[in-house]
């Protein structure tokens, strides 16, 4: 079964049945193209890093739970049962209202 050499494109009929290229010498080659082709991508992935450097992740609080915990503490519930009203739709000064919270 012939086989089509992938680097120098010649008809070969390879001795093993794995074998991709007609000779030593094209999978070699084929080798070195390929580390060649790697050490280009990360020159040039290094030179737009280089270009644009990451931001740095700025870290924020995720607003939502450390913020409903304290609220729910405020208006004296637990942080379950303060969830549970605002998913019911009730804004932070309605459930310190219902609370009887010193809310003025
Ligand atoms: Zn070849």
């Amino acid at each position: 079964m012939e086989k089509v050499c992938p680097l120098c494109g010649k008809n070969f009929s390879p001795s093993h049945g794995n074998r991709k290229y007609c000779s030593a010498e094209c999978s070699e080659k084929a080798h070195l193209n390929q580390a060649c082709a790697n050490a280009l991508r990360r020159y040039y992935l290094k030179k737009r890093q280089k270009k644009n450097p990451k931001k740095p992740k700025r870290r924020y609080e995720k607003p939502s739970f450390n913020e409903n915990i304290r609220k729910a503490d405020e208006c004296g519930l637990s942080y379950g049962k303060y969830m549970a009203l605002v998913f019911m739709g009730k804004s932070y000064e309605e459930i310190l209202t219902m609370q009887g919270g010193n809310a003025s």
